[in-house]
């Protein structure tokens, strides 16, 4: 188990799913839940049993289906209802239910809130909090208390809020994490407030929204001012602008202020964890997120390449490995001779200086013709092994191909492409159906290439994008299309030019399967 002196407390699978879009499954919600422990936090906080029936499964399976090895479940749920006891409340009896060895209980801690919003007196919430914390407790659970709305509540009555924090902790609560609901603080405010609310010795936790941008600075800051459990979501899920960004907060207090969060292996390893997460919740990765993010540590090299090429490390500010990363030169038209020898070696190929040359003027010439190759690594591999092999072996020769789409009568739009190809000494005529014509030719393609190659089943197109650039010099517009494909490891994007979207679409395509079966181990057909 995690050590207690500060919490590392997740909350994807409750405040991370309010997120626009966000929809878990049970199933999804347990993947999640392996994910984040391998990181190892310190807390998991799994839903509100007993409110929503999701969440009550959860709890039931986690039971079974759960095999935590860092990180402990919370269950998230409110104080007792006004008027009755918390040993008669349901919702309460839920939590102790649960399972969890950990109940948050949300309680509010803004005196216009209390009125308002749970239409009570400021002593009935007190003594809510009073009786609902120490009910728990007195059943074996840990009680943490988010302080909903407490930054704006002391501002309206900082006595009160104060009061809920020392309430709360007299009766038992362990943490209260003071919540930034509606996110609008900013740093400097929030420690002097988190500050004051140190004084009155209560442990203080912090959860934040990241609706001034602030979340994950508002979070560094309240640890400043002495705060020791922080909460945040996976990759910065939340509803609105989001919540504090779980794996940058625990980056930056790891590796900047040298806090013993997670096993160093583990934070090695949270760029996967992160991409991982993506796929379960179907929610495409920022490529610009901080540490994890493909893109945070790419460098448009151009005037700094060969100061790159000496020294990685004048030009990012940890080394990327700390945290599961790579650091990557994007090949663009700025690109010289020494980010083409940098991406070379990274591939691993050494460059003689005559394939450098060859290989920048091929780059520079496809470049000014509309292709790019900082979003499509894999084409550029292609041309750089084109350039240093000669011309390559092919897996396979195109014939010809051609896509029909049609209307039906029933006005269905239905693509059928037919492919005529040559390899490993045989002609193959395959033809696929699709829903548009790139979907078609795809399938034509791979069925026509699966009996000779049949890892290809494991292909997949995952992404397609198309973007038209203006023509030049009184030429036709042209149309450039990435496609993104992947097998069950990795991720590789091509890229085709052409006047005809189908012709940028197939050149893309040929390419896709071209490395695909690379990957696959296939030197020459
Ligand atoms: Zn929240």
């Amino acid at each position: 188990m995690a050590d207690d002196r500060f919490h590392v407390y997740d909350t994807t699978l409750r405040d991370g799913a309010q997120q626009e879009g966000l929809n878990l499954t049970v199933a999804d919600k347990l993947a999640v839940a392996r994910h984040l422990d391998s990181l190892g936090v310190g807390f998991i906080e799994g839903g509100w049993p007993g409110a929503n029936p999701k969440d009550t499964e959860f709890f039931r399976r986690a039971q079974t289906e759960l095999d935590l090895k860092h990180a402990q479940l919370a269950a998230f749920g409110a104080t007792r209802r006004a008027g009755v006891k918390a040993a008669d409340d349901p919702l309460v009896a839920a939590l102790r239910e649960s399972g969890a060895p950990v109940v948050t209980l949300v309680a509010k801690s803004h005196d216009r809130h209390v009125e308002l919003a749970l239409r009570t007196t400021l002593q009935e919430n007190l003594a809510m909090i009073r009786d609902t914390v120490s009910h728990l407790r007195a059943g074996g659970q840990r009680v943490f208390l988010d302080a909903e709305h407490f930054f704006d509540g002391y501002k309206s009555n900082p006595a009160y809020a104060l009061e809920v924090l020392r309430t709360a902790a007299e009766a038992g609560a362990d943490v209260i994490a003071l919540c930034d609901t509606n996110g609008g603080m900013l740093p400097d405010e929030l420690a002097e407030i988190v500050h004051e609310a140190v004084q009155t010795s209560a442990r203080v936790g912090i959860h934040c929204h990241d609706d001034t941008g602030c979340a994950v600075a508002n979070t560094l800051a309240a640890v400043k001012a002495g705060a020791t459990h922080v909460q945040g979501c996976a990759n910065g899920y939340g509803e609105r602008s989001g919540n504090a960004n779980l794996f940058t907060v625990v980056a930056n207090l790891q590796l900047k202020r040298g806090f013993d969060l997670v096993p160093t292996a583990a934070l090695a390893d949270m760029t996967r964890v992160a991409h991982a997460i993506t796929e379960v919740t179907n929610v495409t990765p920022n490529s610009h997120a901080p540490y994890v993010g493909t893109s945070a540590f790419a460098h448009k090299a151009g005037l700094h390449a060969s100061a790159i090429k000496v020294d990685p490390n004048l030009y990012q500010h940890i080394d990327p490995a700390a945290v599961g990363n790579d650091m990557r030169m994007l090949v663009s038209d700025m690109a010289g001779r020494a980010s083409v020898e940098l991406k070379g070696r990274e591939l691993g190929y050494d460059l003689t200086p005559e394939h450098t040359k060859t290989l920048v003027e091929r780059v520079k010439d496809l470049e000014s013709r509309g292709f790019t190759f900082e979003a499509a690594d894999a084409s550029f591999e292609l041309l750089l092994r084109d350039t240093v092999e000669g011309q390559r072996k092919r897996h396979f020769e195109v014939e010809s191909w051609r896509v029909i789409v049609e209307r039906t009568k029933g006005g269905e739009l239905v693509s059928e492409a037919t492919v005529k190809l040559h390899a490993k000494g045989e002609r193959i005529v395959a033809t696929g159906e699709g829903n548009g014509p790139v979907n078609a030719l795809d399938k034509a393609v791979r069925l026509g290439l699966e009996q000779l190659y049949p890892e290809l089943a494991k292909l997949e197109l995952v992404d397609y994008k198309v973007r038209i650039l203006e023509g030049t010099h009184g030429t036709d517009a042209i149309t450039r299309v990435l496609i993104t494909s992947s097998d069950d490891t990795a991720e590789w994007a091509t890229v085709g030019v052409a006047e005809n979207i189908i012709d940028a679409s197939w050149q893309a395509l040929e390419q896709a399967v071209t490395y695909g079966l690379l990957r696959a181990g296939h030197k020459t057909a």
